[in-house]
């Protein structure tokens, strides 16, 4: 690894860090929607305890995110760098600085788009996907939250595109940054006023989007794919018409969230 893409690497944590933790905090002091207590019952009001009523589930959610930081630099960052330095050589000359970096950011998001498409409407890919949708509230630490052999195949299909298409390391790290920095933003809880939170939709995910993907009834659940942007959904005719309500039901159909051992093994059931 050269000392270019370690830096990259390194401010890529540091910015992904600051980022969590500002809507961690800002998203349990002005919540869009009431945390649970366990018992069904709203939260009390005061800021520790709703710190300690959404600890359990939050460690969780850091417990599955703990062992896909041990396989970033094992397994799904030595395949993205072998795949770029394998990557058919086939790019035009005028694709390449910031617009064509723009043309592999909007790619990439439309690819990322079907993908998580696929991982729905594939019963073998949803073992792994619905790790990540038995979570029964959300917040900024469900977007870290993704069963580790999703995160395997995930890299598989990466290493794939990046092959066929040519894509540079430096757009692959640029889009994981903003997927990253993307996804915390549409699973938070965050309170936006509802003005902004209209002007961002019309080319963003927001939360209120994103949360009817998380909604309890399959039909929303099997709707609003997008990761970044938000116009590929009414695109391809996934959008929901569903509007966000703060005390919509958070999960998967007819199932409950489970201990932290057995989402590690659930994936790997014989009957589904
Ligand atoms: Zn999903």
């Amino acid at each position: 690894m050269d000392l270019t893409l370690e830096n990259l690497l390194a401010w890529k944590g540091i910015a992904v860090a600051i980022w969590f933790a500002g809507f961690f905090l800002l998203e349990r002091l002005f919540p869009a929607a009431p945390y649970p207590d366990g018992r069904g019952k709203a939260a009390p009001k005061r800021i520790f305890a709703r710190l300690a009523i959404s600890a359990q589930r939050v460690i969780r959610n850091l417990g599955l995110w703990l062992l896909n930081t041990g396989l970033s630099p094992l397994v799904v960052l030595p395949l993205s760098v072998w795949a770029a330095s394998h990557a058919l050589d086939w790019r035009p000359q005028w694709w390449a600085g910031l617009p064509g970096l723009a043309l592999d950011l909007v790619i990439l998001d439309f690819l990322i788009y079907w993908w998580h498409r696929a991982n729905h409407e594939l019963p073998f890919l949803w073992r792994f996907h619905e790790v990540h949708h038995l979570d029964g509230f959300l917040d900024s630490s469900s977007a870290l939250r993704f069963h580790f052999g999703e995160v395997l195949l995930s890299a598989t299909a990466r290493a794939g595109v990046i092959i066929l298409l040519g894509f540079p390391v430096s757009s692959i790290l640029v889009f994981e940054v903003l997927v990253l920095l993307a996804s915390i933003f549409h699973h938070s809880n965050l309170r936006l006023p509802s003005g902004l939170e209209t002007a961002l939709s019309r080319l963003f995910i927001t939360p209120s989007i994103h949360w009817v993907h998380h909604h309890k009834v399959r039909r929303d659940t099997d709707s609003n794919y997008g990761t970044i942007f938000s116009f590929w959904d009414p695109l391809f005719g996934s959008r929901s018409s569903k509007v966000r309500s703060p005390n919509m039901p958070i999960g998967v159909e007819r199932e409950d969230e489970r201990p932290y051992l057995t989402l590690l093994l659930r994936p790997f059931r014989l009957r589904g």
